[in-house]
């Protein structure tokens, strides 16, 4: 007859399970990061306003963006920031790209979060709203941009 575990045991046990079930989504969050980084790293580096106006109308045309959408693309210096996409208005749009790390493959990034809705639903600090980011929207766009890491504005120049 196998005899009971102790408390110590048992106690052990928890302590175990936690620590594995917590590095679960620490992976998974450094796993993603690291990978859409990858997939950046190889991409075109964008240096100024012109070039990623030029990217901006490049990609939303290929990846069929509603004309009527206006978008603004901003690029900036500042560190501080980070890219992202946002709604301005009705079918008005921002991005914005932070310059040493602004790519052909971050245009591709922030334009997916337009195209697919993203930006048009209530962001909020909820927990549903932060599964929906991590576990839905990121990962589809990384894939996106994976898939799309050879289309390039730059190759057609
Ligand atoms: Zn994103």
């Amino acid at each position: 007859m196998k005899s009971k575990d102790s408390d110590l045991e048992i106690a052990y046990k928890c302590l175990k399970y936690s620590i594995i079930y917590s590095l679960v989504p620490v992976c998974y969050i450094f796993g993603l990061a690291f990978f859409g980084n990858f997939v950046e790293r190889n991409s075109p580096q964008i240096t100024n306003q012109t070039q990623l106006e030029e990217i901006v109308k490049f990609e939303r045309k290929r990846m069929q963006i509603p004309q009527s959408y206006k978008i603004v693309s901003v690029l900036t210096n500042n560190e501080a920031c980070v890219s992202s996409s946002k709604r301005i208005t009705n079918n008005s749009y921002e991005i914005l790209l932070v310059k040493p790390r602004a790519r052909e493959s971050t245009v591709q990034h922030e334009l997916r979060h337009i195209k697919e809705g993203d930006c048009d639903r209530t962001i909020d600090k909820s927990l549903t709203s932060g599964i929906r980011y991590l576990f839905w929207e990121e990962p589809r766009n990384i894939y996106y941009q994976f898939k799309d890491r050879n289309v390039r504005y730059s190759d057609g120049k």
